[in-house]
């Protein structure tokens, strides 16, 4: 079993282009020391199949019988992590604005869920998969994501594990002390970082 740190996360990451440091302007309009985008590293299969075994170690005694994830963020990772706990993954999708389970896809009364995001931001999303599988009678044992950017401000109330804290902060454009330090900022993705 490979162990990851979250040192080895984060080269990964930095190797894939999927976390950036620098200064970005986000698509709020906020400025930011850093930009993850954690898709361009679950591009990869093995990448993807190494984080669901990691998360994998570190929620395997929760006993859960099924990975729940939001789509579509938390669909290659709920997979990865399905596959390694040898149980299935299954995905709830938004409808009509609101997060529902479709496709036929089924929770049983009493079963042990475990949700599984890349990113969890503000834990909104996850709070509002959890209640998905509460909804359907399922029993959520817990949560775990790949990076936790909430600095611990996702107030979760199940057990919640993440591979990594990455700490982003958003600044305002007016008081954003990249701007002040005279740093010029660029746009995510564009190649001039
Ligand atoms: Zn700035």
């Amino acid at each position: 079993m490979i162990l990851l740190t979250p040192e080895d996360i984060l080269d990964r990451f930095r190797r894939a282009g999927a976390l950036l440091e620098g200064h970005f302007r986000l698509t709020s309009g906020l400025h930011s020391p850093g930009y993850l985008q954690c898709a361009l590293v679950l591009q990869h299969p093995a990448e993807a199949e190494a984080y669901g075994a990691a998360i994998a170690e570190r929620t395997r005694a929760l006993w859960a019988q099924v990975v729940l994830s939001p789509a579509l963020g938390g669909i290659v990772i709920g997979q990865e992590v399905g596959r390694a706990l040898g149980i299935r993954a299954i995905f709830a999708e938004r409808q009509d604005g609101a997060l529902t389970l479709r496709r036929g896809f089924e929770l049983a009364r009493g079963e042990k869920v475990l949700v599984v995001e890349d990113v969890v931001t503000t834990g909104g999303s996850t709070r509002e998969t959890i209640e998905v599988a509460r909804a359907a009678g399922a029993d959520v044992v817990g949560a775990a994501a790949i990076v936790d950017r909430s600095g611990g401000q996702q107030k979760l109330d199940v057990p919640f594990h993440a591979l990594v804290q990455v700490s982003l902060p958003a600044h305002l454009p007016e008081s954003c002390p990249l701007c002040l330090a005279g740093l010029p900022v660029v746009k995510p993705g564009s190649r001039s970082v």
